[in-house]
């Protein structure tokens, strides 16, 4: 039977989705493999190793410790070097996020190995697999098989959908003792700049805004929207530019990418650069005053309108909706 190793990504001693994401990424690639999920962490990992089978893991391997808190390149490459050279697995899925995109190559390198990174789908299984993923800004989707070695890929966040939670599932859990040592990079301070509540990332509806939100002061009606939807408010550059928000809210060729359920560009032009982040969004709703605006020409559904009074009117129906 062959092994592949699902790799959670802990924050905060709490997991994030696309660790859940991982493991039914891992099923799709083979569903006779053993799956095992992986937990690098300073905390809580026994929890979250039930959670992860939980989750459809068929056992989970933890490695517990204090350097492992906060991600760096060289702590985490040798706790999960430790692991594949434990598990000696047939193949590897990790998030393609942040710390997913620094540590893949790493151990692709190490093992000498190809890498298929930021796939959205998976076509076939086993031998057969081909991973899709898209290419040029999201205009074209490629398909990549690996032709040899291990099966490595990591996932974009939000595309491949997570097995049910089943708190009745058990499996085993054991530990793996690591001497991390050799630390290059100190993390003094982590400053959150995104707001409280849905991480852009992962948040399956956004709320973004662009210039033609005109302020800082502008942006409040889309946090109110965020809030009735339960979404994640995002930006486009020209309203990072302008100051009206964080550059942590940036979607987009230079800035995040996502793909939310449900995008809402508001007082966004759709520049190519800001397609290149959320194009591949399920459904996108554009609220624009301009009728030629290109943002029309992705959208699924358009609104012709002053933002400012369109805004609040859906804030209103939505809330009357859930009374
Ligand atoms: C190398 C490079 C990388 C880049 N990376 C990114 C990136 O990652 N992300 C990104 O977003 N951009 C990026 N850009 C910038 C990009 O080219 C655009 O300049 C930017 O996306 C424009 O932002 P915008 O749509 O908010 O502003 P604008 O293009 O100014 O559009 C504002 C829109 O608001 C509408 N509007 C105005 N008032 C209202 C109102 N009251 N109600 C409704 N609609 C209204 C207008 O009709 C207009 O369509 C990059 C550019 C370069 C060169």
């Amino acid at each position: 039977m062959s092994t592949i190793l699902a790799f959670a990504e802990a924050r905060d001693g709490e997991l994030r989705n696309v660790s859940f994401e991982t493991i039914s990424a891992a099923k799709q690639i083979d569903g006779d493999a053993q799956v095992v999920g992986v937990v690098l962490s300073d905390q809580n990992t026994e929890a979250l190793a039930d959670e992860m089978i939980h989750h459809g893991a068929d056992r989970a391997l933890v490695v517990e410790h204090a350097d492992l808190k906060e991600y760096t390149s060289d702590a985490f490459t040798q706790a999960a070097m430790a692991v594949i050279n434990e598990e000696e697995p047939d193949g590897i899925v990790m998030g393609h996020t942040s710390a997913g995109k620094d540590l893949s190559p790493r151990l692709a390198s190490k093992l000498d190995n190809g890498l298929v990174s930021d796939i959205t789908g998976i076509e076939g299984s086993g031998d057969d697999a081909e991973f899709v993923r898209p290419i040029y800004s999201g205009k074209a989707f490629e398909k990549k098989k690996l032709a040899d070695g291990l099966t490595f890929v990591t996932i974009r966040p939000n595309n491949i959908a997570p097995l049910e939670k089943d708190t009745n599932r058990s499996g085993e859990v054991s530990s793996l003792d690591v001497d991390i040592k050799d630390i290059r990079t100190v993390i003094q301070e982590v400053i959150r700049k995104t707001s409280e509540g849905v991480d852009l990332s992962e948040a399956n509806i956004i709320v973004a805004g662009g210039r033609g939100v005109k302020s800082e002061e502008g942006f409040q009606p889309l946090y109110q929207l965020a809030d009735e939807l339960g979404a994640a408010v995002g930006a486009s550059r020209g309203a990072c530019d302008a100051g009206y928000c964080d550059y942590s809210l940036q979607i987009g060729q230079t800035g995040k990418v996502v793909t939310p359920d449900l995008y809402i560009a508001v007082g966004i032009s759709g520049a190519i650069q800001h397609l290149a982040g959320m194009s591949n969004s399920k459904v996108i709703v554009a609220i624009n005053k301009d009728p030629e605006a290109n943002i029309f020409n992705v959208a699924d559904y358009g609104i012709v309108g002053d933002l400012f009074d369109v805004i609040p009117k859906l804030t209103e129906e939505i809330k009357a909706l859930k009374v």
